[in-house]
């Protein structure tokens, strides 16, 4: 072929929040990631789909290197994070990670779970990372629960407040791996709601999700993963009702 399609991450080819390129990784001799080509826009919001064990969780690890890939490229805002010069501290800080196990502090109160990063890694002041931390309590609508403890709330109300502490960081972009699998079914709402709120006000988003509606409703694009590998993606509308391959369709009968 004599012109390659230009690249995402060209300059002045409205860049790309994330690039990943031909990536592999491997557990010992386990492929479980086996050449993904993987974008999301600035301002895109892609839902990431597929059975248990296909590697999404694996694939969003890689994308801030909490696991690092066997080979392949991974550019984060022109920035190639599987260089070894760079700066993983600071890569990690523009991108804001939500899991399904909540992981906060359970001695620290709502308000201390919010500042104590922002100290730590962006170096502010108490008074400063109060002030951030509860103006975002604010909008995962959880500004009278600034004192209590983890222990105190409900799941869906500590899924919020680790969204309202990632976003207290200011990133760039967010990573969400089943944000609402641990949930109890009446409190999926909440936490969809807050993210939704998010994707309308431009933010960069990728999303493990095995809630259909909210790709439906909310995703730019769904990738659709399965054996490592990107079986297909499309809009939201496409992807869900005229699945192209076999994988695709056995899937989606299967959750939809
Ligand atoms: P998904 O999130 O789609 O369920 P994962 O990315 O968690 O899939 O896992 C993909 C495959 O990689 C699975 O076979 C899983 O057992 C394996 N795997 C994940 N993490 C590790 C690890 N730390 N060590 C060894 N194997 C792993
Ligand atoms: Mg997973």
């Amino acid at each position: 072929m004599m012109s390659a399609s230009p690249s995402p991450t060209q300059p002045g080819r409205g860049a790309a929040a994330i690039d990943v390129q031909q990536l592999h990784k491997y557990f010992g001799d386990l492929e479980v990631l086996k050449g993904i080509d993987f974008h999301v826009g600035r301002g895109e919001v892609v839902c990431v789909i597929g059975p248990s064990g296909s590697g999404k969780s694996t694939l969003l690890r890689c994308v801030n290197r909490l696991e690092e890939p066997t080979d392949g490229r991974i550019v984060i805002n022109g920035t190639d994070i599987t260089d070894e010069h760079v700066d993983l501290n600071r890569v990690r800080t523009a991108i804001g990670m939500v899991f399904q196990q909540f992981n906060l502090f359970p001695h620290l109160d709502v308000l201390n779970n919010l500042t104590i990063a922002q100290r730590r890694a962006l170096k502010r002041k108490q008074g400063e990372a109060e002030e951030i931390a509860k103006r975002n309590l604010e909008r995962v609508g959880l500004s009278d629960k600034v004192h209590a403890y983890p222990g105190q709330l409900s799941g869906g109300q500590q899924q919020r407040v680790a969204i309202a502490r990632a976003l207290s960081m200011d990133p760039e972009m967010m990573l969400f791996d089943e944000p609402t699998s641990a949930l109890d079914p009446e409190l999926v709402g909440e936490v969809l709601q807050v993210m939704k709120d998010l994707a309308s006000e431009g933010m960069t988003m990728m999303v493990v999700t095995h809630e259909m509606g909210f790709a439906r409703e909310v995703a730019d694009r769904v990738v659709f993963m399965d054996g490592g590998v990107v079986v297909e993606e499309n809009s939201p509308e496409e992807l869900l009702e005229n699945p192209q391959h076999e994988r695709t369709k056995q899937f989606l009968s299967m959750v939809l």
